[in-house]
């Protein structure tokens, strides 16, 4: 049984993809780890990067061959500062020299030594091999970016490291039935079970440390995207709208950091339009900052990385006013737990799945954390996740100029909106009645993956890819 913890669902990270940026640039320093392993790393002369299917065709568009020469050059994407990342960039394009590892310095023209290859290889969409030449020979690794940032290798994917550690959770979960029985069984919430579950691989402490530590990601990612104005990179032009919109709803307390901002929103009083007006807001500021390569949170990806922040910021600005960290710890616990199931039982990944993979898996994490925060039983909120993914299920990844921005950007407010709805309505249902358990809607969005045409799963060869000329924009 594959244990996931909420930190591998919640991963502090760079944008704009998680598949297509935060993925590969892990592969890139799984690969630089695996050349120390084998005594080559000082040795190497010269370093070629393939990159193959979904992350050739839109890897341009999603910072793909950033992302591997970041990696390569050892930048950490949790704690690279952001605004060393272009300097990186331009040092190497324009002395074609990479600093590998940080420490061994090679020849790397990006133009030539990054090449886009259009096949798939047959494991998966989103494949990329690594090669290392030194002392006439070489050395190939190839890996593959499986959605939210998680990396595998083709022969241990049935084994991977975690699951030497999958073993130790007392409550081990593939399905939400399992969830469910667990909480009966031990009269506990799901944010408790996952609790339990994390207090096997760490401390009390470092469990606290961590989720807060993501919160406060979430929260200055959204402070930022609300207070920088201007036009997104990548040429299609995109207007940043989180400034706007805070402009015309904020008031005029003052404040000097993101937590003192989020203390005069709670002090905003607020009306049904903008409610609805704030949740976009919050939505839209988290991917404005993932498209312009700032630093969020997957949850579970980067391209859905506002949903969870937003519904998030609705319960704390809006819903509950006294709510502090153990509220949020909570709501990033069933989220992590949620996201799991649907990253066992389906994929999270677009590039098999298409946007139900993404912006879908994120609406039924935060419609699911929000259903708990109401006062929701463990049977509603699965119930909540379950709506939520239901009408998202069919959702095509078709974003144009392969950039991780229209439609994604504005979807995040549908994911969010539809969150906060799909938990109000479990919160009125008796789970008695429910036609669609949670378990089915997993399924159900693998089997549409499955039926649904390449052309909708992060490739960009169709839907609004094509019906929006880039050079029109
Ligand atoms: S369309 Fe959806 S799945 Fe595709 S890149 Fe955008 S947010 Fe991600």
């Amino acid at each position: 049984m594959e244990c996931i913890s909420v930190f591998d669902m919640l991963k502090i990270g760079v944008g704009p993809s998680s598949s297509h940026t935060l993925g590969p640039w892990r592969a890139a320093e799984r690969f630089i780890a695996e050349l120390k392993d084998l005594n080559i790393f000082d040795k190497t002369e010269r370093v070629t990067v393939d990159l193959y299917g979904s992350l050739s065709l839109t890897g341009i568009g999603h910072a793909t061959d950033l992302a591997v020469m970041l990696g390569l050059s050892g930048a950490d994407p949790e704690y690279v500062p952001i605004d060393d990342i272009s300097g990186i960039i331009d040092q190497i394009k324009q002395t074609n020299i990479l600093n590998l590892g940080n420490a061994v310095q090679i020849q790397f023209n990006p133009s030539e030594n990054i090449v886009f290859n259009k096949n798939f290889l047959p494991f998966h969409a989103n494949g990329l091999s690594f090669t290392a030449f030194y002392e006439g020979k070489e050395y190939v690794s190839t890996f593959y970016s499986i959605g939210g940032g998680f990396v595998v290798k083709e022969e241990s994917a049935a084994n991977t490291e975690k699951d030497e550690i999958k073993a130790t959770f007392p409550f081990p979960v593939d399905k939400a039935d399992e969830l469910l029985a667990f909480c009966k069984q031990e009269n506990k919430s799901i944010s408790e079970l996952v609790y339990e579950n994390e207090l096997s691989l760490r401390s009390p402490e470092e469990i606290d440390h961590e989720l807060m530590r993501i919160w406060n990601t979430m929260l200055e990612c959204i402070y930022i995207g609300c207070h920088t104005e201007g036009t997104l990179p990548g040429g299609l032009n995109v207007r940043r709208r989180a400034y706007d919109t805070y402009q015309k709803l904020k008031g005029d307390l003052p404040y000097n950091n993101p937590q003192e901002w989020l203390q005069t929103i709670r002090k905003t009083k607020v009306y049904f339009r903008q409610i609805l007006k704030w949740v976009s807001c919050f939505a839209l500021s988290v991917n404005e900052v993932n498209a312009s390569l700032g630093r969020v949170v997957t949850a579970p990806t980067n391209g859905s990385a506002g949903v969870i922040p937003a519904v998030l910021m609705y319960y704390l600005t809006i819903e509950n006013h006294k709510a502090g960290d153990k509220e949020i710890k909570q709501f990033l616990m069933v989220a992590g737990e949620i996201g799991s199931i649907f990253k066992k039982g389906a994929t999270i990944s677009a590039a098999m799945g298409g946007c139900q993979a993404e912006i879908g898996v994120s609406s039924a994490m935060a419609a699911a954390a929000l259903c708990e925060l109401m006062g929701g039983t463990p049977e509603q909120v699965t119930v909540a996740a379950e709506i939520a993914m239901e009408h998202h299920l069919g959702l095509t990844c078709d974003p144009i100029g392969g950039l991780v921005q229209i439609p994604c950007i504005e979807r995040n407010t549908m994911g969010a909106i539809k969150a906060i709805n799909a938990a109000e309505l479990a919160l009125d249902t008796d789970p008695k009645n429910v036609k669609v358990p949670l378990d089915t809607v997993v399924n159900t969005m693998w089997q549409t993956a499955q039926d649904m045409n390449n052309k909708y799963k992060e490739t960009s060869e169709g839907g609004l890819a094509i019906a929006v000329n880039m050079a029109d924009c």
